[in-house]
Protein backbone atom coordinates (compact mmCIF):
# COMPACT_ATOMS: atom_id res chain seq x y z
CA UNK A 1 0.00 0.00 0.00
CA UNK A 2 1.26 3.67 -0.39
CA UNK A 3 1.58 5.08 3.21
CA UNK A 4 2.08 8.78 4.03
CA UNK A 5 3.91 9.03 7.56
CA UNK A 6 3.71 12.90 8.91
CA UNK A 7 6.11 13.58 11.33
CA UNK A 8 9.46 11.31 11.26
CA UNK A 9 10.52 11.64 15.01
CA UNK A 10 10.32 8.03 17.18
CA UNK A 11 7.27 6.97 16.29
CA UNK A 12 7.14 8.11 12.54
CA UNK A 13 10.13 7.39 11.83
CA UNK A 14 10.39 3.88 13.29
CA UNK A 15 6.55 2.66 11.80
CA UNK A 16 7.64 4.65 8.73
CA UNK A 17 10.78 2.04 8.42
CA UNK A 18 8.64 -1.49 10.28
CA UNK A 19 5.76 -0.59 7.07
CA UNK A 20 8.38 -0.17 4.28
CA UNK A 21 9.98 -2.96 5.71
CA UNK A 22 6.79 -5.34 5.39
CA UNK A 23 6.33 -4.44 1.81
CA UNK A 24 4.81 -1.20 1.85
CA UNK A 25 5.79 2.07 0.20
CA UNK A 26 6.03 4.93 2.47
CA UNK A 27 7.13 8.58 2.08
CA UNK A 28 7.66 9.76 5.79
CA UNK A 29 7.45 14.16 5.99
CA UNK A 30 8.41 15.97 8.52
CA UNK A 31 8.74 20.05 8.37
CA UNK A 32 12.27 19.78 10.22
CA UNK A 33 14.37 20.18 6.80
CA UNK A 34 17.30 19.14 8.84
CA UNK A 35 15.82 16.00 10.22
CA UNK A 36 14.82 15.56 6.59
CA UNK A 37 18.25 16.29 4.90
CA UNK A 38 20.37 14.68 7.47
CA UNK A 39 17.79 11.26 6.64
CA UNK A 40 18.22 11.68 2.81
CA UNK A 41 22.13 11.46 3.34
CA UNK A 42 21.74 8.12 5.47
CA UNK A 43 21.83 10.14 9.01
CA UNK A 44 19.36 9.36 11.53
CA UNK A 45 18.25 12.01 14.08
CA UNK A 46 17.39 9.46 16.59
CA UNK A 47 20.00 6.53 18.48
CA UNK A 48 17.72 3.27 18.29
CA UNK A 49 18.91 -0.02 17.87
CA UNK A 50 18.47 -1.54 14.22
CA UNK A 51 16.95 1.63 12.87
CA UNK A 52 19.55 2.81 10.60
CA UNK A 53 20.46 -0.41 9.09
CA UNK A 54 16.59 -0.78 8.66
CA UNK A 55 16.55 2.44 7.54
CA UNK A 56 18.82 1.98 4.79
CA UNK A 57 17.72 -1.35 3.63
CA UNK A 58 14.10 -0.10 2.65
CA UNK A 59 15.71 3.42 1.56
CA UNK A 60 17.80 1.31 -1.10
CA UNK A 61 14.72 -0.96 -2.46
CA UNK A 62 13.36 2.18 -2.78
CA UNK A 63 10.41 1.75 -0.40
CA UNK A 64 10.78 4.49 2.02
CA UNK A 65 11.73 8.19 0.81
CA UNK A 66 11.54 11.33 2.90
CA UNK A 67 10.58 14.51 2.10
CA UNK A 68 9.77 18.13 3.42
CA UNK A 69 6.85 18.58 0.85
CA UNK A 70 4.09 17.04 2.54
CA UNK A 71 1.92 17.40 -0.68
CA UNK A 72 4.09 15.05 -2.65
CA UNK A 73 4.07 12.50 0.19
CA UNK A 74 0.17 12.50 0.71
CA UNK A 75 -0.89 13.26 -2.52
CA UNK A 76 -1.62 9.58 -4.00
CA UNK A 77 -1.47 7.96 -0.47
CA UNK A 78 -3.90 5.38 0.10
CA UNK A 79 -3.55 5.76 4.11
CA UNK A 80 -2.19 8.87 5.70
CA UNK A 81 -0.79 8.27 9.03
CA UNK A 82 0.05 11.37 11.55
CA UNK A 83 2.65 11.44 13.68
CA UNK A 84 3.90 14.19 14.94
CA UNK A 85 4.30 15.29 18.49
CA UNK A 86 1.63 15.94 21.31
CA UNK A 87 3.56 17.45 24.25
CA UNK A 88 1.67 18.72 27.65
CA UNK A 89 0.43 22.10 26.85
CA UNK A 90 2.58 24.89 28.82
CA UNK A 91 0.78 25.77 31.94
CA UNK A 92 -1.86 23.56 32.40
CA UNK A 93 -0.78 19.87 31.03
CA UNK A 94 -3.82 19.28 28.38
CA UNK A 95 -2.48 17.21 25.40
CA UNK A 96 -1.40 20.36 23.00
CA UNK A 97 -3.31 19.46 19.42
CA UNK A 98 -1.92 21.90 17.60
CA UNK A 99 0.70 20.34 15.14
CA UNK A 100 -2.11 17.34 14.53
CA UNK A 101 -4.79 19.86 13.69
CA UNK A 102 -1.85 21.72 11.56
CA UNK A 103 -1.09 18.48 9.89
CA UNK A 104 -4.68 17.80 9.40
CA UNK A 105 -5.04 21.08 7.54
CA UNK A 106 -2.44 20.61 5.40
CA UNK A 107 -2.88 17.25 4.33
CA UNK A 108 -6.76 18.34 4.14
CA UNK A 109 -5.55 20.42 0.67
CA UNK A 110 -4.27 17.06 -1.41
CA UNK A 111 -5.28 14.03 0.17
CA UNK A 112 -6.96 11.54 -2.62
CA UNK A 113 -10.69 10.53 -2.28
CA UNK A 114 -10.92 7.39 -0.61
CA UNK A 115 -8.27 7.81 1.76
CA UNK A 116 -7.87 6.69 5.23
CA UNK A 117 -6.51 9.49 7.64
CA UNK A 118 -5.03 7.18 10.91
CA UNK A 119 -3.78 8.98 14.19
CA UNK A 120 -0.78 7.28 15.47
CA UNK A 121 0.14 10.16 17.63
CA UNK A 122 -1.57 9.53 21.15
CA UNK A 123 -4.71 12.04 21.28
CA UNK A 124 -7.29 12.44 23.55
CA UNK A 125 -10.42 10.88 23.26
CA UNK A 126 -12.86 12.84 20.67
CA UNK A 127 -9.49 14.16 18.53
CA UNK A 128 -10.83 11.57 15.67
CA UNK A 129 -14.17 13.26 15.89
CA UNK A 130 -12.28 16.92 15.83
CA UNK A 131 -10.14 16.08 12.52
CA UNK A 132 -12.98 15.05 10.77
CA UNK A 133 -15.05 18.26 11.18
CA UNK A 134 -11.60 19.76 10.70
CA UNK A 135 -11.48 17.78 6.81
CA UNK A 136 -15.45 18.68 6.73
CA UNK A 137 -14.53 22.54 7.48
CA UNK A 138 -11.59 22.39 4.63
CA UNK A 139 -14.29 20.56 1.92
CA UNK A 140 -13.14 17.26 2.72
CA UNK A 141 -15.59 14.88 2.59
CA UNK A 142 -14.49 11.47 1.37
CA UNK A 143 -12.33 10.23 3.95
CA UNK A 144 -12.11 7.96 6.45
CA UNK A 145 -10.35 8.83 9.98
CA UNK A 146 -9.19 6.02 12.16
CA UNK A 147 -7.10 5.90 15.55
CA UNK A 148 -4.06 3.38 16.08
CA UNK A 149 -2.71 4.32 18.78
CA UNK A 150 1.37 3.62 19.18
CA UNK A 151 2.92 1.01 22.27
CA UNK A 152 6.31 0.59 20.98
CA UNK A 153 9.32 1.44 23.70
CA UNK A 154 11.67 3.55 22.79
CA UNK A 155 15.51 1.16 23.15
CA UNK A 156 13.04 -1.86 21.83
CA UNK A 157 11.37 -0.03 18.81
CA UNK A 158 11.89 -1.95 16.23
CA UNK A 159 11.07 -5.63 17.79
CA UNK A 160 8.30 -4.08 19.36
CA UNK A 161 6.77 -2.88 16.21
CA UNK A 162 7.45 -5.83 14.87
CA UNK A 163 6.17 -8.07 17.41
CA UNK A 164 3.72 -6.49 19.12
CA UNK A 165 2.06 -7.06 22.02
CA UNK A 166 -1.21 -5.93 20.38
CA UNK A 167 -2.18 -3.82 17.78
CA UNK A 168 -5.25 -1.78 18.20
CA UNK A 169 -7.28 0.02 15.65
CA UNK A 170 -10.72 2.18 16.40
CA UNK A 171 -12.39 2.56 13.16
CA UNK A 172 -15.84 3.67 12.38
CA UNK A 173 -16.23 2.17 8.91
CA UNK A 174 -15.53 -0.89 6.82
CA UNK A 175 -13.00 1.25 4.71
CA UNK A 176 -10.67 2.07 7.40
CA UNK A 177 -10.88 -0.96 9.30
CA UNK A 178 -10.29 -2.68 5.92
CA UNK A 179 -6.99 -0.38 4.76
CA UNK A 180 -5.66 -0.58 8.88
CA UNK A 181 -6.44 -4.79 8.69
CA UNK A 182 -4.34 -4.74 5.17
CA UNK A 183 -1.43 -2.52 6.24
CA UNK A 184 -0.80 -4.98 9.16
CA UNK A 185 -1.47 -8.00 7.30
CA UNK A 186 1.97 -9.16 7.79
CA UNK A 187 1.80 -8.95 11.37
CA UNK A 188 -1.50 -11.11 11.32
CA UNK A 189 0.22 -13.91 9.62
CA UNK A 190 2.55 -13.82 13.06
CA UNK A 191 -0.55 -14.03 14.87
CA UNK A 192 -0.20 -10.58 16.94
CA UNK A 193 -3.16 -9.70 18.43
CA UNK A 194 -5.73 -7.00 17.00
CA UNK A 195 -8.47 -5.07 18.92
CA UNK A 196 -10.70 -3.12 16.67
CA UNK A 197 -13.11 -0.77 18.56
CA UNK A 198 -14.39 2.95 18.20
CA UNK A 199 -12.05 5.23 17.64
CA UNK A 200 -12.82 6.72 21.35
CA UNK A 201 -12.23 3.80 22.96
CA UNK A 202 -8.87 3.14 21.14
CA UNK A 203 -7.57 6.57 21.90
CA UNK A 204 -8.65 5.66 25.15
CA UNK A 205 -6.94 2.47 25.62
CA UNK A 206 -3.30 4.30 24.61
CA UNK A 207 -3.80 6.42 28.23
CA UNK A 208 -5.23 3.99 29.92
CA UNK A 209 -2.25 1.71 29.58
CA UNK A 210 0.54 4.34 30.06
CA UNK A 211 -1.36 5.60 32.95
CA UNK A 212 -1.42 1.55 34.74
CA UNK A 213 2.14 1.70 33.97
CA UNK A 214 3.21 4.86 35.36
CA UNK A 215 0.58 3.01 38.63
CA UNK A 216 2.47 0.38 38.95
CA UNK A 217 6.15 2.19 38.82
CA UNK A 218 4.89 4.36 41.44
CA UNK A 219 3.09 1.78 43.31
CA UNK A 220 6.54 -0.07 43.55
CA UNK A 221 8.45 2.84 44.76
CA UNK A 222 6.22 3.86 47.59
CA UNK A 223 6.90 -0.08 48.32
CA UNK A 224 10.60 0.54 48.12
CA UNK A 225 10.26 3.64 50.58
CA UNK A 226 8.68 1.07 53.03
CA UNK A 227 10.99 -1.58 52.56
CA UNK A 228 13.78 0.91 54.08
CA UNK A 229 11.90 1.80 57.19
CA UNK A 230 11.50 -1.42 57.79
CA UNK A 231 14.13 -3.19 57.22
CA UNK A 232 12.96 -5.35 53.80
CA UNK A 233 14.28 -5.71 50.57
CA UNK A 234 12.00 -4.39 47.72
CA UNK A 235 13.82 -6.58 45.20
CA UNK A 236 12.72 -9.54 46.54
CA UNK A 237 8.82 -8.22 47.46
CA UNK A 238 9.11 -7.13 43.54
CA UNK A 239 9.94 -11.19 42.54
CA UNK A 240 7.41 -12.57 45.11
CA UNK A 241 4.87 -10.41 44.08
CA UNK A 242 5.60 -10.42 40.46
CA UNK A 243 5.51 -14.42 39.92
CA UNK A 244 2.39 -14.42 40.24
CA UNK A 245 0.79 -14.03 36.93
CA UNK A 246 -2.23 -12.10 38.08
CA UNK A 247 0.47 -8.84 38.91
CA UNK A 248 3.35 -9.60 36.23
CA UNK A 249 7.00 -9.04 37.05
CA UNK A 250 7.26 -5.85 34.30
CA UNK A 251 7.18 -2.42 35.51
CA UNK A 252 8.13 -3.55 39.14
CA UNK A 253 11.88 -2.03 39.64
CA UNK A 254 12.37 0.36 42.25
CA UNK A 255 14.14 3.67 40.92
CA UNK A 256 14.11 7.55 40.84
CA UNK A 257 10.69 7.92 39.56
CA UNK A 258 9.54 8.02 35.75
CA UNK A 259 10.09 10.11 33.04
CA UNK A 260 10.38 10.03 29.35
CA UNK A 261 8.29 11.41 27.01
CA UNK A 262 4.86 9.67 27.43
CA UNK A 263 4.06 8.96 30.88
CA UNK A 264 4.57 12.12 32.58
CA UNK A 265 2.54 13.87 29.87
CA UNK A 266 -0.07 10.92 28.85
CA UNK A 267 -1.09 10.61 32.69
CA UNK A 268 -1.66 14.67 32.50
CA UNK A 269 -3.78 14.21 29.95
CA UNK A 270 -5.53 11.72 31.02
CA UNK A 271 -6.37 13.85 34.35
CA UNK A 272 -7.10 16.67 32.11
CA UNK A 273 -10.10 14.73 29.66
CA UNK A 274 -11.46 13.40 33.18
CA UNK A 275 -11.51 16.61 34.64
CA UNK A 276 -13.72 18.14 31.36
CA UNK A 277 -16.24 15.42 31.59
CA UNK A 278 -16.64 15.84 35.77
CA UNK A 279 -15.17 12.33 36.50
CA UNK A 280 -12.67 11.68 38.75
CA UNK A 281 -9.13 10.22 38.43
CA UNK A 282 -7.30 9.71 42.27
CA UNK A 283 -5.29 6.80 41.58
CA UNK A 284 -3.95 8.17 38.13
CA UNK A 285 -3.76 11.88 39.66
CA UNK A 286 -1.70 10.25 43.19
CA UNK A 287 0.56 8.69 41.13
CA UNK A 288 1.38 11.89 39.10
CA UNK A 289 1.90 13.46 42.65
CA UNK A 290 3.61 10.69 43.77
CA UNK A 291 6.04 10.94 41.22
CA UNK A 292 6.80 14.24 41.08
CA UNK A 293 7.38 14.56 44.42
CA UNK A 294 10.26 11.37 44.07
CA UNK A 295 12.11 12.91 41.31
CA UNK A 296 12.21 16.22 43.34
CA UNK A 297 13.13 14.71 46.32
CA UNK A 298 16.11 12.47 44.84
CA UNK A 299 18.96 14.85 45.18
CA UNK A 300 17.98 14.32 49.31
CA UNK A 301 19.35 10.91 48.91
CA UNK A 302 22.28 11.71 47.85
CA UNK A 303 22.87 14.38 49.88
CA UNK A 304 22.00 11.91 52.88
CA UNK A 305 24.34 9.15 51.46
CA UNK A 306 27.55 11.87 51.24
CA UNK A 307 26.44 13.03 55.06
CA UNK A 308 26.07 16.13 54.69
CA UNK A 309 26.60 19.38 53.21
CA UNK A 310 26.44 18.84 48.72
CA UNK A 311 28.39 22.17 48.80
CA UNK A 312 31.96 21.64 47.54
CA UNK A 313 31.27 17.92 46.84
CA UNK A 314 31.92 15.68 43.31
CA UNK A 315 29.21 14.06 42.48
CA UNK A 316 29.52 11.79 39.65
CA UNK A 317 26.20 10.75 37.26
CA UNK A 318 26.45 8.28 35.59
CA UNK A 319 23.03 7.89 33.21
CA UNK A 320 21.95 10.83 31.92
CA UNK A 321 18.82 9.44 28.83
CA UNK A 322 15.07 8.34 30.85
CA UNK A 323 15.91 4.76 30.47
CA UNK A 324 19.01 2.93 28.44
CA UNK A 325 18.87 2.63 24.66
CA UNK A 326 17.68 5.92 24.11
CA UNK A 327 19.43 9.46 23.69
CA UNK A 328 15.92 10.66 24.63
CA UNK A 329 16.01 13.43 27.64
CA UNK A 330 12.29 14.41 27.42
CA UNK A 331 11.29 14.62 31.51
CA UNK A 332 14.74 12.38 32.39
CA UNK A 333 14.83 11.63 36.39
CA UNK A 334 18.88 12.84 35.63
CA UNK A 335 17.24 16.70 34.70
CA UNK A 336 15.87 17.28 38.70
CA UNK A 337 18.54 15.47 40.34
CA UNK A 338 21.20 17.37 38.04
CA UNK A 339 20.35 20.83 38.27
CA UNK A 340 19.72 20.17 42.11
CA UNK A 341 22.81 18.77 42.80
CA UNK A 342 24.03 21.84 41.50
CA UNK A 343 21.84 24.25 42.73
CA UNK A 344 22.96 22.77 45.96
CA UNK A 345 26.13 23.45 44.98
CA UNK A 346 27.86 20.40 44.19
CA UNK A 347 30.04 19.79 41.24
CA UNK A 348 28.84 17.43 38.41
CA UNK A 349 30.51 15.14 36.02
CA UNK A 350 28.61 13.32 33.92
CA UNK A 351 28.91 10.03 31.45
CA UNK A 352 26.11 8.55 29.23
CA UNK A 353 26.73 6.21 26.34
CA UNK A 354 24.56 8.32 24.39
CA UNK A 355 22.78 10.92 25.31
CA UNK A 356 25.67 13.55 25.75
CA UNK A 357 24.59 15.58 22.34
CA UNK A 358 20.66 15.62 23.69
CA UNK A 359 21.74 16.55 27.29
CA UNK A 360 24.45 19.44 26.14
CA UNK A 361 21.23 21.13 25.49
CA UNK A 362 19.83 20.57 28.52
CA UNK A 363 22.94 20.88 31.60
CA UNK A 364 24.76 24.14 32.09
CA UNK A 365 27.57 24.17 34.21
CA UNK A 366 29.06 20.18 34.23
CA UNK A 367 31.64 18.48 32.86
CA UNK A 368 30.44 15.91 30.15
CA UNK A 369 33.08 12.32 30.64
CA UNK A 370 33.86 10.25 27.73
CA UNK A 371 33.43 7.57 29.85
CA UNK A 372 32.75 5.99 33.10
CA UNK A 373 35.60 6.02 35.08
CA UNK A 374 36.64 9.56 33.67
CA UNK A 375 33.29 10.97 35.35
CA UNK A 376 34.23 8.80 38.59
CA UNK A 377 37.86 10.39 39.03
CA UNK A 378 37.93 12.70 42.00
CA UNK A 379 34.23 12.32 42.51
CA UNK A 380 33.03 12.19 46.46
CA UNK A 381 29.90 9.68 45.43
CA UNK A 382 28.94 8.26 41.88
CA UNK A 383 25.04 8.00 41.70
CA UNK A 384 23.64 5.00 38.86
CA UNK A 385 20.81 7.08 37.70
CA UNK A 386 20.34 4.76 34.13
CA UNK A 387 20.90 1.18 33.92
CA UNK A 388 22.80 0.98 30.67
CA UNK A 389 23.84 -2.68 30.23
CA UNK A 390 27.40 -1.33 30.37
CA UNK A 391 26.83 -0.10 34.05
CA UNK A 392 26.38 -3.43 35.00
CA UNK A 393 29.34 -4.40 34.56
CA UNK A 394 31.81 -1.74 35.95
CA UNK A 395 34.76 -2.14 37.30
CA UNK A 396 34.26 -0.89 40.88
CA UNK A 397 37.30 -1.38 42.57
CA UNK A 398 38.95 0.21 39.97
CA UNK A 399 36.43 3.42 40.22
CA UNK A 400 36.78 3.48 43.98
CA UNK A 401 40.43 3.79 43.81
CA UNK A 402 40.10 6.81 41.73
CA UNK A 403 37.60 8.75 43.65
CA UNK A 404 37.71 10.89 46.62
CA UNK A 405 34.85 9.12 48.50
CA UNK A 406 33.34 6.33 48.95
CA UNK A 407 29.54 6.77 48.27
CA UNK A 408 27.52 4.90 45.38
CA UNK A 409 24.10 5.87 45.35
CA UNK A 410 22.62 2.87 43.21
CA UNK A 411 18.87 4.44 41.75
CA UNK A 412 18.43 1.37 39.56
CA UNK A 413 19.18 -1.47 42.05
CA UNK A 414 22.08 -2.36 39.51
CA UNK A 415 24.21 -3.85 42.17
CA UNK A 416 24.57 -5.26 45.44
CA UNK A 417 25.68 -4.46 48.45
CA UNK A 418 28.47 -7.28 49.26
CA UNK A 419 29.59 -6.41 45.74
CA UNK A 420 29.90 -2.62 45.94
CA UNK A 421 31.57 -3.05 49.89
CA UNK A 422 34.15 -5.52 48.94
CA UNK A 423 35.08 -2.99 46.00
CA UNK A 424 35.77 -0.65 49.57
CA UNK A 425 32.11 1.68 48.43
CA UNK A 426 29.17 2.63 50.73
CA UNK A 427 26.71 1.15 48.70
CA UNK A 428 23.15 2.59 49.20
CA UNK A 429 20.39 1.34 46.71
CA UNK A 430 16.43 1.68 46.60
CA UNK A 431 14.33 -0.19 48.89
CA UNK A 432 17.31 -2.26 49.90
CA UNK A 433 16.90 -2.39 54.10
CA UNK A 434 17.51 0.13 56.28
CA UNK A 435 20.46 2.30 55.33
CA UNK A 436 19.77 5.86 55.67
CA UNK A 437 18.14 8.14 58.46
CA UNK A 438 14.85 9.11 57.01
P1 LIG B 1 8.94 13.50 18.08
O1 LIG B 1 8.93 14.84 18.69
O2 LIG B 1 10.17 12.65 18.13
O3 LIG B 1 8.54 13.63 16.52
C1 LIG B 1 7.50 14.42 16.03
C2 LIG B 1 7.91 14.95 14.66
O4 LIG B 1 6.79 15.57 14.04
C3 LIG B 1 9.01 16.02 14.72
O5 LIG B 1 10.11 15.61 13.93
C4 LIG B 1 8.33 17.27 14.14
O6 LIG B 1 9.22 18.09 13.40
C5 LIG B 1 7.27 16.66 13.25
N1 LIG B 1 6.14 17.54 12.92
C6 LIG B 1 5.38 18.30 13.73
N2 LIG B 1 4.42 18.94 13.02
C7 LIG B 1 4.55 18.56 11.72
C8 LIG B 1 3.85 18.86 10.51
N3 LIG B 1 2.78 19.68 10.49
N4 LIG B 1 4.29 18.29 9.37
C9 LIG B 1 5.35 17.48 9.37
N5 LIG B 1 6.05 17.14 10.48
C10 LIG B 1 5.65 17.68 11.66
O7 LIG B 1 7.70 12.72 18.72
P2 LIG B 1 7.54 11.15 19.01
O8 LIG B 1 8.26 10.76 20.24
O9 LIG B 1 7.77 10.38 17.75
O10 LIG B 1 5.99 11.09 19.37
C11 LIG B 1 4.98 11.28 18.38
C12 LIG B 1 3.65 10.86 18.96
O11 LIG B 1 3.67 9.45 19.26
C13 LIG B 1 3.27 11.54 20.27
O12 LIG B 1 1.89 11.75 20.31
C14 LIG B 1 3.68 10.53 21.33
O13 LIG B 1 2.94 10.67 22.51
C15 LIG B 1 3.35 9.24 20.62
N6 LIG B 1 4.12 8.09 21.10
C16 LIG B 1 5.45 8.21 21.36
C17 LIG B 1 6.17 7.10 21.77
C18 LIG B 1 7.64 7.21 22.08
O14 LIG B 1 8.18 6.29 22.69
N7 LIG B 1 8.33 8.26 21.70
C19 LIG B 1 5.53 5.85 21.92
C20 LIG B 1 4.19 5.75 21.61
C21 LIG B 1 3.49 6.88 21.21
Amino acid sequence: MRIAMIGTGYVGLVSGACFADFGHRVCCIDKDEAKIDGLNAGKMPIWEPGLEALVKANAERGRLTFTKDLTEGVKDAEAVFIAVGTPARRGDGHADLTFVFEAVRELAKVIAPGAVVVTKSTVPVGTGDRIEEILREEGVTDVSVASNPEFLREGAAIADFKHPDRIVVGAEDQRAEHCLKEIYRPLFLNRAPILITSRRTAELTKYAANAFLAVKISFINEIADLCEAVDADVQDVARGIGLDNRIGPKFLHAGPGYGGSCFPKDTLALLKTADKVGVEQRIVSTTVEVNDARKANMVERVERAIGGSLKGKRVAVLGLAFKPNTDDMRDAPSIPLVNALLERGAEVSAFDPVAREQAEKIFEGIDFASNAEGAAEGADALVIVTEWDEFRALDLERLAASMRGTTLVDLRNVYDREEAEEAGLTYYGIGRGRQLDR
